[in-house]
C-alpha cells in the first residue's frame, strides 16, 4: 500500500462509524467531477463527447463544497475532463482541505507547470497523474505525442516541490504483462507514492471502442503482472486493497457497491456511478442513495455494466469484505494475490436469463 498510515487510519476510523452506526450503504470516495472540458481527446474516454455548451459547464466553488459536505466522504477525487483548465480549482482544493478530506487532484499533467504555484503540498492534497503506460504506450492512449515526457516532467517538479503525487494507469487491449511491469518498475523509480492501476471502462460514449479489454484477458494480465512482481520481488505500490487486486487476477467473486464512489457533476448526482451516463440524475445525494434502483447495476444484472471491473464498483466492495473477514485480507496482503490455479467462474447473468415465453400461436419461443 502507498497510502500514508495518517490517512489509512482516518479512513479505518471513518469505516468503524459507519459500523458502528449500521450505515449499509456509505460514500467511500466522492468523485467530483466539476467539468468535461479537457486538452486531450484520448481514444478511451467517456467524457468529452458532449457538446460544447456541456462541455463549457462548470461547478462552482460552492457547488463543489455543498457536494462535498453533503456526502461527507473522507475523500476526493477530482477527476474530469481536465481539472486543471477549472480556474476556481485552487480555491476547490483549499476548500476540500479545510474540511480535512482527502483530495485527489487527477489530470493528465499538460497545464501542471505552469498552474503548480496556484497550490500548496499538504498531506491532505494528492496530484495523480495520468500515465498509462511508458512512453509509446502512453502516447499512443492519449492520442498526442510528447505528453509521456511533459507528464514525466511534471511529476519530477511536483515531487521535487514537495507534493504527494500518484499515477493514474488504465490498461487497454493489446497489453503485455512484462511491458506494464517495466512500467511500475520506471514509476517507482520515479518516486511515486502508489499507483492505481485498473482495466478501462467501455464506455459507450468513447471514441473508439475496439480498444478496450474485456473478461477474462483482464484476469490473465493481471495475473501475470503479479506473477511477474512475485518473481523479481519488485516492491511496487498500488493504491488498492489487497483484495481488489486479488479480485481483478480472478480470485473473488464481487457485486459492484457503486454508492461508495458516489459522483457529483455538472448535471447532478449521477446514478449510479460516473461510468455510466443516460442513467438519470438527483439534485442531492440522500436522494441519490435513497432512490437509485441499485439492485439493477452490476455485472450480472446489467449489460451495460457486463465487462466492469472498475475501482469505482468494486474497491468499496473489497474493502467491505476486508471489514467483514479481516483473516483473508491480511493473508492476502501478505502473500499478494494468487497467480495460479483455477480462477473464480464467472457468474451467470441474470439479464440474459432464458426465459420461454408464449405466441400467439400457442408455441413458446426462447427469448435471451
Ligand atoms: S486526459 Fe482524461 S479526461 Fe482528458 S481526454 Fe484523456 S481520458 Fe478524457
Ligand atoms: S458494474 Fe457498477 S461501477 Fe461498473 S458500470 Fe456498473 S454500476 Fe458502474
Amino acid at each position: 500500500m502507498g497510502v500514508p498510515i495518517r490517512q489509512q487510519l482516518t479512513v479505518g476510523t471513518y469505516l468503524l462509524k459507519q459500523k458502528i452506526k449500521g450505515v449499509k450503504k456509505y460514500p467511500l470516495v466522492l468523485m467530483l467531477e466539476p467539468l468535461f472540458r479537457c486538452n486531450l481527446a484520448c481514444a478511451g474516454c467517456g467524457k468529452i463527447d458532449y457538446s460544447n455548451e456541456i462541455l463549457d459547464k462548470r461547478l462552482s466553488y460552492e457547488e463543489c463544497m455543498q457536494a462535498v459536505d453533503e456526502c461527507n466522504a473522507p475523500m476526493v477525487s477530482i477527476p474530469g475532463g481536465e481539472p486543471l483548465i477549472h480556474k476556481e480549482m485552487p480555491r476547490i482544493v483549499e476548500g476540500i482541505i479545510a474540511r480535512k478530506k482527502y483530495v485527489y487532484l487527477c489530470t493528465n499533467a499538460l497545464l501542471l507547470k505552469k498552474r503548480i504555484d496556484d497550490y500548496k503540498p499538504s498531506p491532505y492534497l494528492t496530484f495523480s497523474v495520468h500515465l498509462d503506460g511508458l512512453r509509446e504506450r502512453h502516447d499512443a492512449s492519449v492520442c498526442q505525442e510528447g505528453v509521456f515526457d511533459r507528464a514525466v516532467e511534471a511529476i519530477k517538479l511536483a515531487l521535487g516541490k514537495g507534493f504527494r503525487v500518484t499515477v493514474n494507469c488504465t490498461l487497454f487491449q493489446g497489453e503485455k504483462d512484462h511491458e506494464v511491469a517495466e512500467f511500475l518498475d520506471y514509476v517507482t523509480e520515479l518516486g511515486v507514492e502508489g499507483v492505481t492501476i485498473a482495466p478501462g471502462f467501455s464506455y459507450e460514449r468513447a471514441p473508439r471502442q475496439d480498444v478496450f479489454i474485456k473478461g477474462r484477458d483482464v484476469k490473465e494480465l493481471f495475473r501475470g503482472i503479479f506473477r511477474i512482481g512475485k518473481e523479481k520481488k519488485r516492491k511496487w505500490k498500488l493504491n488498492h486493497s489487497a483484495l481488489y487486486l486479488d479480485y481483478l487476477a480472478g480470485n473473488q467473486r464481487y457485486n459492484c457497491t457503486p454508492w461508495g464512489n458516489p459522483t457529483r457533476n455538472v448535471f447532478g448526482w449521477q446514478k449510479p456511478c460516473y461510468l455510466l451516463a443516460d442513467e438519470g440524475y438527483t439534485s442531492s445525494f440522500k436522494e441519490l442513495i435513497e432512490t437509485t434502483p441499485w439492485e439493477k447495476y452490476g455485472t450480472v444484472n446489467n449489460p451495460k455494466c457486463a465487462n466492469c471491473m472498475a475501482h469505482c464498483g468494486y474497491e468499496a466492495t473489497a474493502v467491505e469484505d476486508m471489514l467483514q473477514n479481516p483473516l483473508k485480507g491480511i493473508l492476502t496482503a501478505i502473500k499478494g494475490p494468487k497467480t495460479s490455479g483455477e480462477m473464480v467462474p464467472e457468474p451467470a447473468p441474470v439479464y440474459a436469463e432464458v426465459k420461454p415465453q408464449a405466441t400467439f400461436s400457442g408455441i413458446p419461443i426462447r427469448v435471451e
